[in-house]
């Protein structure tokens, strides 16, 4: 009962109101929407969101995916493009125009990949399906003790030209077809390894079978940024030749006969530099020619076919 007597006590309603009190919630409100609205003024100039293309609009597995993001404020801030969470470089094309090459490979689970683009305007998340493709099997059937061949100083020096990142673009326009030899074995092809799949195992490029001493041109401008011979210890690759065409975008030819240039070479689209052979870990003379995008070999089909500037 002592409750219910303190309840009815309390001030009433109309008591509240005409004690003309100053509207405390009010202008805490008014307080909080200012400040929220400066911070988005401040973080968003505009408030206006990158436009993105995402090309191709339905890439498969293998295919070398561009984000084009184009900024609409003028702010020269390079945007941060990430996709599932990991980042990927991205380089000012001017116009305000920013370009990221997302590599793409038969190891990449197909399905929706988020692609998230942050910077001065506001945030973008578009995202893209990776359409699963069919790659041709091998069996092969190894020997004991030869899966051995390959040296430490080799394999430095590969992995070193696969993280080659430079901010120059040496290519323009669709890549060159670096040797005339028929296509021996296309990119992608997957193994069973003494019927074992291997599961990180793919064809990492395209082989072209050519006659020992016919010439290997650079499909596209660049820079030589590996010269590797089988004299220092490029037992499994062979004589080797690594280009970087800049922007994260490099060829390498590997089992060569000879090597016509030097590391620090410039080299324009068409020019050789080099001829096929068989040395290293080869059944026969053929030119492997390998396309990394941001260290993963993607299929050089689509940079054959097209443009990608
Ligand atoms: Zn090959």
């Amino acid at each position: 009962m002592k409750h219910t007597v303190s309840v009815y006590r309390l001030p009433g309603l109309n008591a509240l109101l005409k004690k003309r009190q100053v509207p405390w919630r009010s202008i805490f409100f008014m307080v909080l929407a200012g400040i929220v609205t400066l911070s988005i003024t401040l973080i968003h100039p505009a408030a206006q969101a990158y436009d993105v293309v995402i090309d191709p609009a339905a890439p498969g597995q293998g295919d070398t995916v561009s984000i084009l993001v184009t900024g609409r404020t003028g702010a020269s801030e390079t945007p941060t493009v990430t996709v599932d969470g990991e980042p990927y470089p991205t380089f000012a094309l001017g116009d305000n125009r920013y370009r990221t090459f997302v590599p793409t490979s038969p190891l990449h689970r197909s399905g929706r990949y988020v692609v998230q683009v942050t910077g001065a305007e506001r945030q973008r998340n578009p995202a893209f399906w990776l359409d699963r493709r069919s790659f041709r099997t091998q069996r092969i059937t190894l020997s004991s003790g030869s899966g051995d061949l390959g040296t430490d100083h080799e394999f430095d020096r590969v992995a070193t030209f696969k993280a080659v990142l430079s901010p120059e673009k040496y290519w323009d326009g669709p890549f060159l077809r670096p040797s005339q030899g028929r296509v021996s074995s296309e990119y992608g092809v997957r193994r069973y390894y003494n019927g074992v799949f291997a599961d990180n195992y793919y064809h990492r490029g395209i082989d072209y079978a050519a006659p020992t001493g016919s010439p290997v041109i650079a499909p596209a401008a660049g820079r030589v940024v590996l010269v590797g011979r089988v004299a220092d210890g490029f037992e499994l690759h062979g004589n080797t030749i690594g280009i970087d065409h800049g922007q994260g975008v490099a060829s390498i030819f590997i089992h060569l006969n000879s090597i016509s240039v030097q590391e620090g070479d410039i080299v324009q689209p068409g020019q050789t530099v080099g001829t096929v052979g068989s040395t290293g870990a080869s059944t026969g003379p053929h030119l492997h020619w390998g396309l990394y995008v941001n260290g993963v070999a993607v299929d050089p089909g689509p940079w054959r076919e097209q443009r990608m500037n």
